[in-house]
C-alpha cells in the first residue's frame, strides 16, 4: 500500500484559508460594488455612485472627473468635488502624461511619492472599457504611507471599469429613447393611420391617425388584437389582408367603406406588409389606413357633373321627341286627313294621346325631382286599397302595351293601407313603364301584391332585357342609367327610380331590384301596414 506523506507546515493549511476567504471578500467586493454601479441609469447617479465609492476607497480631498468629446478631440470638465480648485485640475497634468496613463488604462500616481514635502499626491484613474478611453478622474489625496498600494489600484480600476460601462450604456440608453422618440415623432407625423402588430395579430403600436380615422377609443389598446378594435365588414377584412401578408402575398390597396360613428360614413384605403426583425425574420404585420373620403367625395361629384350634362341632354331629347310626334300629327290632322276619314283622325289623336302623357309623365318627373331637392315634396295620407290602384294602372297600361302582356296576383283579404294615393300610383307606373320599355322584344310583366310580416309586398317583374349585376347599386341614383346604346337604345332621364325610392322613403318602405342580365328584372317595394 503506497501513502501519500502529508504536508507537514502547520502554517500551511491556515495560510491556504486566510488567502481563499480574502479572494471571496474581494470577489464580493467587486460583485456588490459593480451591482451598485451598473444599476444605475443615468449619468448624474453614475457619477454620484462612482465618486462616492473612489471617496470610500481613497478618501480623497477633492477629486474631478473629465470626459473625453471626440467631436472636439480633447476632455472636457464633466464633473468636480467642491473642494477641487480650479488651479488643482490641470495641474501637473499635460497631454502627454493623460495620454501615456489612458494607454496604460492603469491607476497611475503622478506626484513623486519619494517627494516628502508634497502633501498631496496626484493620481489619473482612467475610466476605460475594453475598447477605448471615455475620460478620466484626477485624484488629490493626502501624502500618508498608506495612500497609494497596489489592493486599492486594482479595486480603484475595476470600479473605473464598470463605471465605463455603465456610461455607455447610458448612452445607449438615451440613443435608444431618442431614436424611439423620433420613430413616435415620425409615426405621429403621417397623415395615414398605422397600426403595428405582433404574428398573432396584438398591437405593439399604433398611431393617433389610426385612433382617429377608426374611432377606436379607449387607452388601452397595446397588446390587444386588432379585431377588438374594429367591428363588421372592416374586422373581416382585417383579417383576410393580415393572413395574405403573412402568406407573403402581393397585396394592392384594398377599399372599403366604413362606418366609425353612428351614421359617418368613410372610405378607407387599406395596405398592409410585413414587419421584420434584424435578422430578417418575420415578426408582424403594419397596417396602413388611408381616409380617402375627401376624394371618393371629389370622385362622386364629377360623376354627378357628368350625369347631370347627361341629364340635361337626355332630357331636352325626351321633350323633343314627343313633342315633335305631336307637331306632326296635329299638323296632318289639320292639312292631310280628311274630316270624314275617322279611322285615321281616331288613330292620329290616339298617338297624339300617348305622346301627351309621356309628355307629361317627363314633366311631372322633373318637377318631383324639384319638389323633392327643394324639400317641398309633402305626403296626403289616406287609407288606400292597393288592388284597385294597381288594376287601375294596369287598365291603362293595356292598350299601349302591344306585344307584352300583363298579369296581376293579389294575396287574399288584403288590407287598406294609410299612403298618399297619387304618390304611390306614381311609383306603380314608375316601375310598370320601366318594366315595358325595357321589354322591346316583348314578354310578359306580372305584378304580385301580399302582406308579409306587417308589411304590404308589392312585386313588378318583367322578362325584359334585364340589368348588370354591377349597375344594380346605382338604379336608384338620380340621373343614373344604363348605357344600353350597344343593344337598345332605349330613351330616358334616369330619374324615375330615384323619385320612387324616395317616395316608398317617406312612407317607412323601401324598394329592391334583383335582375339577370337578358332574362329579366324584379322590382320589389314594402309599405308598413
Ligand atoms: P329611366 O328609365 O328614365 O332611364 P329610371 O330611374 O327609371 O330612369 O331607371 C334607371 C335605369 O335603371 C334605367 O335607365 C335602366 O337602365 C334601369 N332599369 C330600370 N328599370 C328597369 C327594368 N325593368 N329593366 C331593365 N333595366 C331597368
Amino acid at each position: 500500500m503506497v501513502s501519500i506523506p502529508l504536508k507537514t507546515d502547520p502554517g500551511f493549511l491556515q495560510k491556504t484559508i486566510t488567502g481563499l476567504t480574502d479572494q471571496i471578500d474581494l470577489f464580493e467586493t467587486f460583485q456588490s460594488l459593480s451591482l451598485k454601479i451598473i444599476s444605475q441609469f443615468n449619468l448624474e447617479d453614475i457619477f454620484s455612485t462612482f465618486t462616492s465609492i473612489v471617496k470610500e476607497i481613497t478618501h480623497y480631498k477633492s477629486a474631478a472627473i473629465f470626459m473625453y468629446d471626440p467631436s472636439k478631440d480633447s476632455y472636457h470638465l464633466a464633473w468636480q468635488s467642491d473642494s477641487m480648485a480650479p488651479e488643482d485640475q490641470w495641474a501637473g497634468l499635460d497631454d502627454k502624461i493623460v495620454s501615456w496613463v489612458m494607454s496604460q488604462g492603469r491607476w497611475t500616481v503622478i506626484t513623486d511619492l519619494q517627494d516628502k514635502k508634497a502633501n498631496c499626491i496626484k493620481s489619473i484613474l482612467p475610466l476605460k472599457n475594453p475598447k477605448h478611453a471615455l475620460g478620466f478622474m484626477v485624484i488629490l489625496t493626502e501624502h500618508t504611507p498608506s495612500a497609494y498600494n497596489r489592493k486599492i489600484g486594482s479595486i480603484l480600476e475595476f470600479v473605473a471599469s464598470q463605471t465605463a460601462i455603465s456610461i455607455e450604456n447610458q448612452d445607449l440608453y438615451s440613443k435608444i429613447n431618442q431614436s424611439n422618440a423620433y420613430m413616435t415623432d415620425m409615426l405621429e407625423s403621417i397623415s395615414n393611420g398605422i397600426i403595428a402588430t405582433d404574428l398573432s395579430g396584438c398591437i405593439t403600436k399604433i398611431n393617433k391617425n389610426a385612433t382617429a380615422i377608426l374611432g377606436i377609443k379607449g387607452k388601452k389598446i397595446i397588446g390587444r388584437h386588432f379585431d377588438t378594435l374594429v367591428s363588421g365588414s372592416l374586422k373581416k377584412k382585417l383579417h383576410e389582408i393580415f393572413k395574405a401578408a403573412l402568406g407573403h402575398n402581393l397585396l394592392p390597396e384594398i377599399m372599403i367603406s366604413y362606418s366609425p360613428f353612428k351614421e359617418v360614413d368613410i372610405f378607407l384605403g387599406i395596405t398592409a406588409s410585413l414587419l421584420a426583425d434584424k435578422t430578417k425574420e418575420t415578426n408582424g404585420v403594419i397596417f396602413s389606413f388611408r381616409d380617402m373620403s375627401a376624394s371618393k367625395e371629389i370622385e362622386r361629384l364629377t360623376r354627378l357633373d357628368e350625369m347631370k350634362s347627361e341629364f340635361v341632354s337626355n332630357v331636352s331629347h325626351e321633350l323633343r321627341t314627343p313633342l315633335s310626334i305631336i307637331k306632326s300629327y296635329t299638323e296632318a290632322l289639320i292639312t292631310q286627313v280628311s274630316p270624314d276619314d275617322s279611322d285615321t283622325r281616331e288613330n292620329f289623336l290616339s298617338v297624339i294621346d300617348s305622346e301627351t302623357d309621356r309628355l307629361s309623365g317627363i314633366v311631372s318627373n322633373l318637377l318631383d325631382l324639384s319638389r323633392i331637392e327643394s324639400g317641398k315634396f309633402a305626403l296626403n295620407y289616406s287609407m288606400i286599397d292597393l288592388v284597385q290602384l294597381i288594376n287601375s294602372v294596369v287598365s291603362t297600361f293595356k292598350p299601349k302595351l302591344g306585344n307584352i302582356r300583363i298579369f296581376t296576383e293579389f294575396g287574399e283579404n288584403l288590407p287598406l293601407i294609410n299612403a298618399d294615393s297619387d304618390k304611390i300610383k306614381e311609383v306603380v307606373i314608375n316601375l310598370v313603364s320601366n318594366a315595358a320599355r325595357f321589354s322591346p322584344m316583348g314578354g310578359t310583366i306580372h305584378i304580385g301584391l301580399e302582406t308579409q310580416k306587417g308589411y304590404m309586398l308589392c312585386s313588378v317583374a318583367d322578362t325584359g332585357i334585364g340589368i348588370p349585376e354591377e349597375a344594380i347599386p346605382h338604379i336608384f341614383d338620380k340621373f343614373y342609367r344604363v348605357d344600353n346604346s350597344d343593344t337598345y337604345e332605349i330613351e330616358g332621364t334616369g330619374l324615375g327610380l330615384s323619385i320612387v325610392r324616395h317616395i316608398l322613403q317617406m312612407h317607412k318602405g323601401k324598394i329592391q331590384a334583383r335582375s339577370v342580365l337578358g332574362k329579366g328584372s324584379v322590382f320589389t317595394f314594402r309599405l308598413p301596414l
